[in-house]
C-alpha cells in the first residue's frame, strides 16, 4: 500500500489545501491528511474543529482520511507507515523553509519522502492566515474557501468578538 501524509496546521482549509489533497490522492493508495496540534500556535480553530471541516471537505475522496497529531510529521509518518510527506510549494518564499524542513526530515527518518506539489497558479497567493485576515475586516472569502467554511469562519470571527 503507498500512502502518504500531508500535515499542516489547516487553520481552515482552503482551496489551495485541497487542490493539493486531490491532486496529491490521485498518486497513492492512502493519503492521510494530519491536522497538527501546535501548543506552539493560537488558532482560530481548535483542532477537532479543523479536522471536522476536514472531513467534510473531502467526503467525495475515498482514500483521503483525516487524522490529528502533535509532535514531529516524520513520527507520524512512520506511525501510519507512510513512505512520503507531501507539502505543497506557492512561492520562493515557501521554498527555502520547506527544503530546510525535508532535509531535516530525511535526517531524522530516511525511510520518508517529501514528495512536493506546486500549486496551482490560481491558488498561488492563497493562505489560512490571508483568509482570516480578509474575513475579520467583513471581506468576501467565498473564492478562497468552501462554502459551509465561510459560515464557519465568520461565526467564529463574531463569537470571538463577542466573548
Ligand atoms: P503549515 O503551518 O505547516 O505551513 P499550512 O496549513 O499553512 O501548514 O500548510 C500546509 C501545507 O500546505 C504546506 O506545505 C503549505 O505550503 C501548503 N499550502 C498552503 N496553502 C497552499 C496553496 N494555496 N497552494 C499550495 N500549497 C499550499
Amino acid at each position: 500500500m503507498r500512502r502518504a501524509v500531508y500535515p499542516g496546521s489547516f487553520d481552515p482549509v482552503t482551496y489551495g489545501h485541497l487542490d493539493i489533497i486531490s491532486r496529491s490522492a490521485n498518486l497513492v493508495d492512502e493519503l492521510v491528511v494530519a491536522v497538527l496540534n501546535n501548543c506552539h500556535k493560537t488558532p482560530l480553530f481548535s483542532v477537532e474543529e479543523r479536522v471536522n471541516i476536514l472531513l467534510k471537505a473531502t467526503e467525495g475522496l475515498p482514500n483521503v482520511r483525516v487524522e490529528s497529531f502533535s509532535g514531529l510529521s516524520v513520527d507520524f509518518a512512520k506511525e501510519c507507515d507512510a513512505r512520503f510527506i507531501v507539502r505543497g510549494l506557492r512561492a520562493i518564499t515557501d521554498f527555502d523553509y520547506e527544503l530546510q524542513l525535508a532535509q531535516t526530515n530525511r535526517i531524522m527518518n530516511s525511510e520518508v519522502d517529501t514528495l512536493f506539489l506546486t500549486t496551482s497558479l490560481e491558488y498561488a497567493y492563497l493562505s489560512s492566515s490571508t483568509v482570516k485576515e480578509v474575513a475579520s475586516y467583513g471581506g468576501d472569502i467565498s473564492k478562497f474557501v468552501p462554502p459551509f467554511v465561510v459560515d464557519l469562519i465568520y461565526n467564529k470571527i463574531w463569537a470571538n468578538k463577542n466573548r
